[in-house]
């Protein structure tokens, strides 16, 4: 019947206009995240897209603590030496130090070593009081080989678009779930980090690939990048991106770290090699 569909078709307009006014106050979205940014390479998704699931949650989880193994780098041990450190420009580390804890100030730091395929380990602790949500909540970010961000968040009982909470492939990939432990405990990140290749023309030959354990739970299966991780845009390859240093984010949240090493990976032939 027309005037049945003609009255279905109001009550439709009415509630999308109705939930396009509940939606915007402010001139935010009811979920986090954006409409408006590129498609994806794969184009299922936008970049940080609002409307992509939330990976489900894993309850409970703890942080895995692994001492660093005999042919390990230590980037921060039990004491308060930051001589593997700068920050981004090279002046000396500005972030706060206590007993092996090193807590995000202004500025990024990065390891004044360059790396390309690594293990890492790494621990971490989002503020005890969740201050802030979505993005502002306990955000900083552990950037492989300089550009490959692997996101740091308070994902705890704290939405944000799913390509970004805790463990994503920042802007990329969100973790296969969220394994998050509540604010002010420590979590770990145990990654495996592939660079990328490239060909004596710079072309890219292999994407640089990550697998990641979010508090001993695997979040991420050696999964490629598209490219270096970036806000709300999708950046290309570039030859620079072989190699780089290990570098934290600060975004403005205090987010603690310690126990962080990493191990060269090598092919068994090399490293037999060296010690011949
Ligand atoms: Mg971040």
């Amino acid at each position: 019947m027309p005037s049945t569909r003609s009255a279905l078709t109001v009550a439709a307009i009415a509630g999308a206009v109705a939930w396009g006014a509940l939606a915007l106050p402010f001139g935010q979205q009811a979920r986090p995240g954006y409409d408006d940014t590129p498609m994806q390479p794969d184009g299922k998704w936008r970049v940080h897209d609002s409307r992509r699931p939330q990976p489900p949650v894993v309850r409970p989880v703890s942080f895995v603590n692994i001492p660093p193994p005999g042919d390990a780098v230590v980037l921060l041990g039990p004491g308060d030496d930051l001589s593997a450190w700068q920050m981004d420009d090279g002046k000396p580390v500005s972030w706060s130090i206590s007993g092996g804890v090193l807590q995000s100030g202004k500025g990024y730091v990065r390891t004044r070593a360059e790396f390309t395929d690594i293990q890492l380990h790494l621990e971490f602790a989002t503020p005890s009081e969740a201050k802030g949500d979505s993005q502002g909540r306990g955000n900083s970010g552990v950037f492989l080989a300089g550009v490959f961000e692997i996101q740091v968040l308070d994902s705890f009982e704290n939405p944000t678009y799913a390509d970004g909470q805790a463990a994503a492939m920042y802007g990329q990939h969100p973790p296969q779930v969220n394994a998050s432990c509540p604010p002010g405990e420590w979590q770990s990140y145990d990654i495996a980090f592939t660079a990328p290749r490239f060909a004596a023309d710079g072309k890219l030959s292999a994407p640089a690939i990550v697998t990641v354990f979010h508090n001993g739970v695997l979040v991420h299966n050696a999964r490629p990048f598209w490219g270096p991780t970036a806000h709300k845009k999708i950046d290309p390859y570039v030859p620079s991106t072989a190699r780089g240093p290990l570098r934290l984010q600060d975004h403005g949240n205090p987010v603690r770290f310690r126990n962080i090493w990493v191990r060269e990976l090598r092919e068994p032939d090399e490293r037999a090699r060296d010690h011949e």
